[in-house]
């Protein structure tokens, strides 16, 4: 198979000197050999007297101590309003959550779960459930009654904060079947005075402003969260509060951020990039956070890249792609003079749109590559290196990358016979990484079996399928349940969905293969238009000849112009679903759905 060579033969974007000179790792090569694990575990500061290790503190109370005036977060409302919450405000706020979990009786390793918008008190609760000892939990508020039910089931949730109209619609249907539930404390107005739950603002206005963080080992687990979904039925991965070495070294190396940058992450927050890069490492570095409770919206959002004078940006390649499509004009609009870095994540991000960034917005959109289940970036296109559009990085300093060898049936080889690592370049694989990294995940929630089948000889077998150049670069070919045979050939859907989205009428595009007597498979595309295109029979028959000459023996025999196609909430296709549709199979679970 080829994968995704398409698009990263029109050449690397190179950096200029002077961007060079300016990011904060200058030289990929000496990184890899000068980093180590236990030098980024000294850049942390520890508890006071030798307690140990937490995140909450590494995240706030250092910098309170030493610059309590910084501003840590920007709170943008719902009407735009902006509200500033320095490190020593946020680090007495915190306490407060803190010390209202201790009143609550919540003990270590009690689960706190959220159910919240991107609002301050999320923020808050987070970080003071950290400080507390307890693991935080967050659950994308978009959830229905069920999706809610079944994580705080599984997670055995004691605690839940949400707003009062989430409480209403998505708790109280399903808060019988919750026995575990204890405590449900509402943020926001509008707290009615009822016995089920109780307000938020009124426990933290009767806790103590000061707490002392409990000695905290590295190895006590600080994080469940839910994988997206996309294979199927979401999975809890537990992580520890030594995680916090990997949030913080790779946001240095992987997104250029420092103390000085104002940064953004449009991830949900309830989506594990939503909490180790959209919550944790820009604190841990002393940043401000820009947190901003609206939804997508191109114009407004460019609006907000100029006006909040942006310098570090991490965001999906579905926004970006939704931004290419808005057109040229409405960038011309905006001053995005302090943008110096982008950062892409959750899905292949296409060159096409690699290029768009650079030429529209004047620097790159980085990809970069990891799971729920590694906690932080593994593989990075960097700020101070050349980008090479449609290929996902080099492995971050620290991270040892491998492609396991598939046997005959297309699966990687594992199991007892051990697995064999791919040396030469070019072949695909499955991308495997050598276990014992900080934010390594300890375990998915009730599954230990599950967990041990995901690593073989050292190595943890991520399930994505990659090639590796003969540079080190690693590109995405798909996952492994999406790869598709034809006709003798190994079909990654992304190298499809890129070539069928350099076509000027495309702006997204998703792969599977269907059942065929002959072929095996067939490669079938499923394609949304830009607009000003109309969806007839001539472009019809054009998209399928320019996939032909692109993409020759594995392009789509079959494209469908749809409307729109299914996302999860963290902003990934939903191939899965595509084909359960296409072939009337049962749909399976839709609870990460954006619009079932
Ligand atoms: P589930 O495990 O429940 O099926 P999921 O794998 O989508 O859901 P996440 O942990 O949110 O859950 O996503 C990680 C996956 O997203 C990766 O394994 C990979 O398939 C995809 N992914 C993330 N970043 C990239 C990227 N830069 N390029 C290509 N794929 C990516
Ligand atoms: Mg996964």
């Amino acid at each position: 198979m080829t994968a995704a060579r398409v698009g990263g033969d029109r050449g690397a974007i190179p950096k200029s000197e002077a961007v060079r000179r300016a990011a904060r790792m200058p030289d990929y090569a000496r990184a890899r050999r000068t980093f180590s694990w236990s030098g980024a575990r000294a850049q942390m500061s520890g508890l006071p007297d030798g307690r140990g290790l937490n995140i909450a503190h590494e995240a706030v109370d250092r910098h309170a101590a030493t610059r309590p005036d910084a501003v840590a977060l920007r709170v943008v409302d719902g009407n735009g309003a902006t509200v500033e919450v320095t490190y020593s405000e946020l680090r007495r706020r915190t306490n407060r959550f803190a010390d209202v979990l201790r009143g609550l009786g919540m003990c270590r390793g009690d689960r706190v779960f959220t159910l919240l918008p991107r609002t301050l008190d999320l923020y808050v609760v987070a970080l003071g459930t950290l400080k507390a000892g307890c693991v935080l939990s967050p659950l994308f508020s978009a959830f229905g009654p069920e999706p809610v039910a079944q994580r705080l089931r599984l997670g055995e949730g004691r605690v839940l904060v949400t707003t009062p109209r989430l409480h209403d619609r998505r708790v109280r249907p399903v808060r019988d079947g919750l026995p575990a539930l204890q405590h449900v404390l509402l943020s926001g107005d509008g707290v009615p005075g009822e016995s089920d739950a109780s307000s938020l603002a009124a426990a933290l206005a009767g806790a103590d402003e000061e707490f002392v963080i409990p000695p905290t080992d590295p190895e006590d687990v600080a994080l469940l969260h839910f994988t997206s979904g996309t294979t199927g039925t979401p999975k809890g991965a537990v992580h520890v509060h030594e995680a916090v070495v990997a949030h913080h070294a790779t946001a240095a190396h992987a997104l250029d951020l420092g103390a000085d940058d104002v940064f953004w992450c449009t991830a949900d927050p309830g989506w594990v990039t939503g909490t180790s890069y959209g919550t944790i490492a820009p604190l841990t570095h002393g940043a401000t956070l820009l947190v901003d409770e609206r939804d997508f919206d191109a114009e407004r959002w460019y609006r907000t890249l100029a006006e909040q004078r942006i310098s570090v940006w991490y965001t999906a390649p579905t926004a970006l792609r939704l931004l290419a499509r808005h057109g040229a004009a409405a960038v011309a609009r905006h001053d995005l003079s302090a943008l110096r870095h982008v950062a892409s994540v959750g899905e292949p991000l296409n060159a096409e749109v690699v290029r768009w960034s650079y030429e529209v917005l004047g620097t790159p959109a980085h990809d970069n590559w990891w799971q729920t289940e590694t906690g932080a970036i593994m593989i990075s296109n960097y700020a101070a290196e050349e980008v090479r559009p449609g290929s996902m990085g080099r492995p971050m300093p620290g991270i040892e990358a491998g492609v396991l060898e598939r046997g005959p049936d297309g699966r990687a080889l594992r199991g007892p016979a051990g697995v064999s690592e791919v040396t030469a370049p070019d072949i695909e694989g499955e991308l495997a990484l050598r276990a014992g990294w900080p934010s390594m995940f300890r375990g998915y929630l009730h599954e230990d079996e599950r967990y041990a089948a995901s690593f073989a000889d050292g190595w943890y077998l991520t399930g994505d399928v990659v090639r590796r150049d003969a540079d080190g670069w690693f590109w995405f070919a798909g996952r492994a349940d999406d790869v598709i045979k034809t006709a003798g050939h190994l079909v990654g859907p992304f190298e499809v969905e890129s070539a069928l989205m350099a076509h000027p009428a495309v702006a997204e595009a998703a792969v599977i293969g269907t059942p065929d007597p002959v072929a095996g498979e067939l490669v079938k595309a499923f394609v949304t238009l830009r607009p000003g295109w109309t969806p007839d029979d001539a472009l019809h028959d054009e998209l399928l000849a320019f996939g032909r000459r692109r993409l020759g023996s594995v392009a789509p025999r079959e494209i469908t112009v749809a409307p729109d196609l299914p996302h999860t909430r963290s902003g990934k296709i939903l191939r899965r679903l595509l084909r359960a549709r296409e072939l009337g199979l049962p749909e399976g679970d839709l609870s990460t759905v954006e619009t079932p």
